[in-house]
Formats: C-alpha cells, sequence, structure tokens
C-alpha cells in the first residue's frame, strides 16, 4: 500500500504504486541529468526512441524555427496539409523503398497499429472482400496499449484486465524464438519450414478468404527482447502471405528507423517488403510524439479507388511541429551517415556484450542487431531454465543499474508461455566507443 505521504507527492498517477520516479531536469547528450544532481546513461533511449540523445540542438533549433516562422497546429484531416507534414512523407518514402508510396502520421506506435489494422480491413472492402476480418499475430508480442493494437498483441499480462474487449478475429502463431523453440538438431531451414507450416496451417483454418493480415515485428523488442529471426523466416511468411492473398504487416515501431544497421528492419530479410508498415519511437528522435504507417502502392491504389475516402483519422494526427523535428532528426541521420554507423558500432556492441558478459553466470542468450540488442537472463546457462515470473528478477537488474548510474529497460510483465526476463541495449546512433565500454 502507498503510503500517504507518497499519495500526497504527486497527482499524476504512476506506473508504480509505491515507488516513486526520480525527476529529471534535464538531458545532456546520451545522459539524464536528475533533479538530485545524479547523472544517468541512458543506455536504451527510453524505449528506443531517443536516437540523436537528450539534448540535439539542430532539433531544438528546428521547432524553434517552424513555431516561429510556419503554424503550431494545422488539422491535417480536411482540408489543410503542411510544409512540413508532405516533406516528412517525401523524405521517408523517396525511391518508394519496397513499393511503399504514402504515409499517414499519427501520435503513438498503438495508434499506427489501429490505423494499420483499419486500413487493411478497409482495402479488404474496397476489394469487395469485406468478410477479410481476421488477423493472424504471433504469441509473446506486443504491437500497442489501445484495445485495438492490444487485440493482435500476444502479451498476457497486458491483456490480462481486458479480455472481454480482445476479438475473437484474432487468432496466434508462435514466435520465431530460436533460443528456446527450436529444437534439439533441428537446423534453421526446418525451424522456418516448421513454422510456416503452422502459419499456413491456421490461414487454412480460419479459411484464407476470411483473414486479412499477418502482423509481426521484423526484430521483436520488448516482450522477446531484440529478438531477429532466424534466416528464411519472414521469405517463407511473405511467400505464404502472397500465396493467400493475406496482407503482411511488418511492426517496425520499435526496431525500424535505422537502428538494426538498415533504414528499415525488413531489408535485411531478402524480401521485397511488407504491404503496409508501422513506424514510430526514433522516428523523431523523441522531441515530440510521431508514429507512422507506411502503404504499399497496392493498397493505396485499392483505397482510391473505392468511393469514401480514408475511413480513419485523429485530431492530432501528423501534427506540424511533430513533423518538423522527425524531418530535422531524419536530416541529420542522412548527412552524418548514422544508419551505417548503428551498422558498425553495432559490431563493437556485440564484441562488448558477448566478451565482458557473455561469460557471467545467468547469461542466457545475447541477441540483436545494429545498436539494437538484449540480454537475456537464466537460472541455469546450460538447462536455460528461466526465473520464476515471481521472482521479477529483470525488476532486480534495472533498479541495481540504476544505482550504479546506468539506465536500461527490462521486460515489463509476463508475455506468455516463456518467461523472457531480458534488458535491452540500445545506445543512441551517435554513441561513442567510450559510451558503449
Ligand atoms: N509496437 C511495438 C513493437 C512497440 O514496441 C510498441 C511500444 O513499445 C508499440 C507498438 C506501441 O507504441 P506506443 O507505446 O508509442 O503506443
Amino acid at each position: 500500500m502507498p503510503t500517504d505521504d507518497f499519495v500526497a507527492s504527486s497527482h499524476i498517477l504512476h506506473r508504480s504504486f509505491t515507488e516513486r520516479p526520480s525527476k529529471v531536469i534535464r538531458g545532456d547528450g546520451i545522459s539524464l541529468v536528475l533533479e538530485d544532481g545524479r547523472k544517468v546513461i541512458d543506455a536504451t533511449c527510453g524505449p528506443s526512441v531517443s536516437c540523436l540523445g537528450h539534448s540535439q540542438p539542430e532539433i531544438v533549433e528546428a521547432i524553434t524555427n517552424h513555431l516561429k516562422n510556419d503554424i503550431a497546429y494545422v488539422y491535417s484531416g480536411s482540408p489543410y496539409t503542411n510544409a512540413a507534414i508532405e516533406e516528412l512523407a517525401d523524405m521517408l518514402l523517396a525511391g518508394k523503398p519496397g513499393g511503399l508510396s504514402k504515409a499517414i502520421f499519427v501520435n503513438s506506435g498503438s495508434e499506427a497499429t489501429d490505423a494499420a489494422l483499419k486500413l487493411a480491413v478497409q482495402y479488404w472492402h474496397e476489394k469487395g472482400q469485406p468478410q477479410r476480418t481476421h488477423f493472424i499475430a504471433r504469441k509473446q508480442s506486443y504491437h500497442g496499449n489501445t484495445i485495438g493494437a492490444l487485440c493482435v498483441s500476444g502479451h498476457e499480462s497486458r491483456r490480462a484486465f481486458y479480455q472481454d474487449f480482445m476479438s475473437p478475429n484474432v487468432s496466434f502463431v508462435d514466435p520465431c524464438y530460436a533460443y528456446r523453440m527450436k529444437h534439439k538438431g533441428e537446423t534453421d531451414e526446418e525451424f522456418v519450414q516448421r513454422l510456416a507450416r503452422q502459419f499456413e496451417n491456421e490461414i487454412l483454418r480460419v479459411g484464407p478468404d476470411r483473414v486479412a493480415g499477418f502482423i509481426a515485428e521484423p526484430v521483436s523488442g520488448t516482450t522477446l527482447g531484440c529478438l531477429p529471426a532466424v534466416p528464411g523466416y519472414f521469405k517463407a511468411i511473405r511467400d505464404i502471405c502472397d500465396r493467400y492473398g493475406v496482407l503482411l504487416i511488418l511492426d517496425e515501431i520499435i526496431c525500424g528507423m535505422g537502428k538494426t544497421g538498415t533504414m528499415h528492419a525488413w531489408e535485411q530479410e531478402g524480401i521485397r517488403g511488407p504491404d503496409i508498415q508501422t513506424i514510430g519511437k526514433a522516428l523523431g528522435g523523441g522531441f515530440v510524439p510521431l508514429s507512422g504507417v507506411l502503404l504499399h502502392q497496392k493498397i493505396f491504389h485499392a483505397l482510391s479507388a473505392g468511393s469514401g475516402g480514408l475511413a480513419h483519422g485523429h485530431t492530432f494526427q501528423a501534427h506540424p511541429l511533430a513533423c518538423a523535428a522527425a524531418i530535422s532528426a531524419q536530416r541529420i541521420i542522412k548527412r552524418d551517415n548514422l544508419v551505417e554507423r548503428c551498422k558498425q558500432m553495432g559490431y563493437k556492441l556485440e564484441d562488448l556484450l558477448r566478451a565482458e558478459i557473455g561469460p557471467m553466470p545467468l547469461i542466457g542468450d545475447i541477441r540483436g542487431r545494429g545498436l539494437f540488442w538484449a540480454i537475456e537472463f537464466v537460472l541455469d546457462k546450460e538447462l536455460k531454465t528461466p526465473f520464476p515470473a515471481q521472482a521479477k528478477f529483470c525488476d532486480q537488474i534495472v533498479k541495481n543499474s540504476l544505482r550504479l548510474g546506468l539506465n536500461i529497460l527490462g521486460n515489463l510483465g509476463h508475455t506468455g508461455t516463456y518467461q523472457v526476463d531480458h534488458v535491452l541495449v540500445c545506445p543512441p546512433y551517435t554513441v561513442t566507443e567510450e559510451e558503449l565500454s
């Protein structure tokens, strides 16, 4: 129970009802400066957001200039747009990566997931197949906290209170979690075939003419800890989606925008790209909230052939100030070749993690890509025995790290079949070797 003193100390409903969060007073590069004068290295950019650090002066200037010279707010639902909104979309979709040709911008990743699902449903309506409303997602996945996004998230503890709202039109298949799910002696290829068969069987069980889309993260972030798929997995998934006309929705809200060493994480999977993609977090470096949905040209063609326009929108969608911040962030990333830097510094981070932390007891697996890594903890390395969920092992790691001046993000809550005690290590794209050490 919180004490009276604790209750009186803030009118904000914080996540913990018993522990007071530390007040951050400013940012300083990779670090957060706390009210009590302590400086904490933010090794995860919050939840993988502040990709250019906490005090990028060029972005601050871009935001200020936008406010002075442009307009703070326009309702971009209708009938207006703004130069910043248009320019950001142009930047992201120049050259039509993977055939992606249109963008909409929203505020949070969860809104982006909701929008992606709704656009997929509208697509099937316009294609004359309105019965396609079923989505297949993966167990132990996370695509956001709104009711719509939770429906396709296999994150058990986050769904627990809301079971009555969870749609029966969503089913789940296994994630590509080789560390625990690959059978002894099974090759990557056999593992992929097994998962692909399960996915295809699920489409057949539901009925191919009922399945609207499949949603997955190319590199799973918070539930399974920076988990890339084994080679060939997404190729097999893409092929099956194509065979049955199922839309492939890739959630790059946490793994995208350069941190894995390519602008889009799916570029490393040897596929032509998704039909719908969500982006967020690092898109604007965290200066103003912004997320987005990118659509393949085939989706746009179908939507625009319909008569009704876009059946989706928010008051604060495509906020010009957020777009101005993101333009500045994306310009810096391009100018300073930071996606390549993520790749190169990622090799150094991997070496450090494997050499310095890998040999320690309780370290089960170290995995990731670019500057997007996680460490999974286990009770027994050989047997891969997880900690009991009630031990909240990660919470202890996170708290002790904070005491030592290091901010890292641990898994939040029980996500499903496997207890995956992990912490993320995803520093800003500008991190130095010294800071990595
Ligand atoms: N999708 C993924 C993969 C995420 O990691 C998250 C947040 O962590 C979301 C969606 C939801 O984003 P937001 O918290 O901005 O709503």
